[in-house]
């Protein structure tokens, strides 16, 4: 007799840390391949990606999405290396809007497939999207991701625009010398357009160009090279959790956001977990340990054992990696963002 899989009873910030958070927010990588090579996040040749069957199923990204859920996970965002890759990709969204307590669903992306993809996507449930452009300019986008892509990225933009998904995210990473020239020109956009241009800082995580920390624009910069053109007014953050600190024009429609893990620390008030396209669950980006979920799914684990994983996983959350970012600019990861999911 086939009997109904036992859910454990749904608890609200189950997920708590030593520190008084509670993961609420899921980052799930779907695939570690990309589309573009971008200088601080891949080599340019030989990356080896992970092997077919080592990438969960959507099926399996099913079953851990509703366990989390039952313990508190409210937000699922979409990441990778590039998510839209898989093509299917509506079809894991739709699964995971239907889960019972996900209440937002967001994707991260490059961009370039959303001419196709974005509608479906829509379709099936997904209510955010983060298109992470470098530049404006063909020459510095290629420079910056080592592809000449600019044309489709800025066509997924416009779709976006066209099917009313906004306010969309812009993240843009700078990197001295080889796009910061380009600030007046975002902040020109976040005027006049009803995106939210937010400037990530540059972390050490790449696989590939040894970008050290003079390449960094920290935060506080950008923000003094926008306001000697306009000036900003602080807004706050999106929620308290949000990475992004806030800031709005006198006379704009989008806001300027800033995302500063170098320079101004956020992990006090982190309440982000990441699932890799391999099944490892990890309470950080900076992570040092991670915990094997897909021993568990495919080894006929219950989905107790996948809950007790989670929670034993979050009680073990350091401080916070972002502290330690200085350091690790001498001192790289083994994992690299697009095995991990940005
Ligand atoms: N391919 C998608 C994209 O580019 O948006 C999703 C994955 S990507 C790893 C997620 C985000 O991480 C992107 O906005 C990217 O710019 C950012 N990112 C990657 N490596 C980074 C680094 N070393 N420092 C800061 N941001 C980084
Ligand atoms: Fe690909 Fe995103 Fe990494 Fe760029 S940042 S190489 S688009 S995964």
């Amino acid at each position: 007799m086939i009997t109904a899989p036992t859910r454990p009873a749904v608890s609200r910030d189950a997920l708590l840390d030593r520190f008084g958070r509670v993961a609420r927010s899921l980052r799930i990588s779907v695939t570690d391949r990309c589309n573009l090579r971008c200088l601080y996040c891949m080599p340019a040749t030989g990356v080896g990606w992970f092997p077919k069957n080592r990438i969960l199923t959507f099926e399996e990204i099913r079953r851990v999405v509703s366990v989390l859920a039952s313990l508190g996970v409210r937000e699922v965002r979409l990441t990778g290396g590039e998510p839209l890759l898989r093509r299917d990709l509506p079809a894991l969204a739709a699964m995971l809007a239907a889960i019972e307590g996900i209440e937002d669903l967001a994707v991260t992306t490059n961009g370039l497939l959303l001419a196709t993809l974005a509608e479906p996507l829509l379709a099936a449930g997904v209510k955010r999207f983060n298109v992470h452009l470098d530049s404006l300019e063909p020459a510095a986008y290629q420079a910056a991701s080592r592809r000449d892509a600019l044309a489709p990225a800025l066509e997924g933009l416009a779709v976006l625009e066209r099917l009313g998904a906004v306010p969309i995210k812009i993240n843009v990473v700078l990197m001295r010398g080889v796009n910061d020239q380009e600030i007046p020109r975002f902040a020109e956009i976040a005027r006049q357009r009803p995106y939210q241009v937010r400037f990530i800082e540059l972390m050490p995580l790449g696989g590939g160009e040894p970008l050290e920390l003079d390449r960094l624009v920290p935060g506080a910069e950008v923000r003094r090279r926008i306001e000697a053109i306009h000036p900003l007014l602080p807004v706050g953050r999106d929620r308290p959790a949000a990475p992004a600190t806030l800031f709005r024009f006198a006379d704009g429609l989008g806001d300027i956001g800033f995302i500063n893990p170098v320079t101004e620390p956020f992990c006090g008030d982190c309440d982000r977990i990441r699932l890799t396209a391999d099944g490892m669950l990890r309470n950080c980006l900076f992570a040092r340990r991670e915990t094997d979920v897909r021993a568990i799914l495919r080894g006929g684990g219950s989905d107790e054992e996948i809950a007790a994983a989670a929670l034993a996983d979050v009680a073990a959350k350091e401080r916070g990696g972002c502290l330690e970012l200085q350091r690790y600019y001498d001192d790289r990861l083994p994992r690299k963002m697009w095995q991990i999911g940005g």
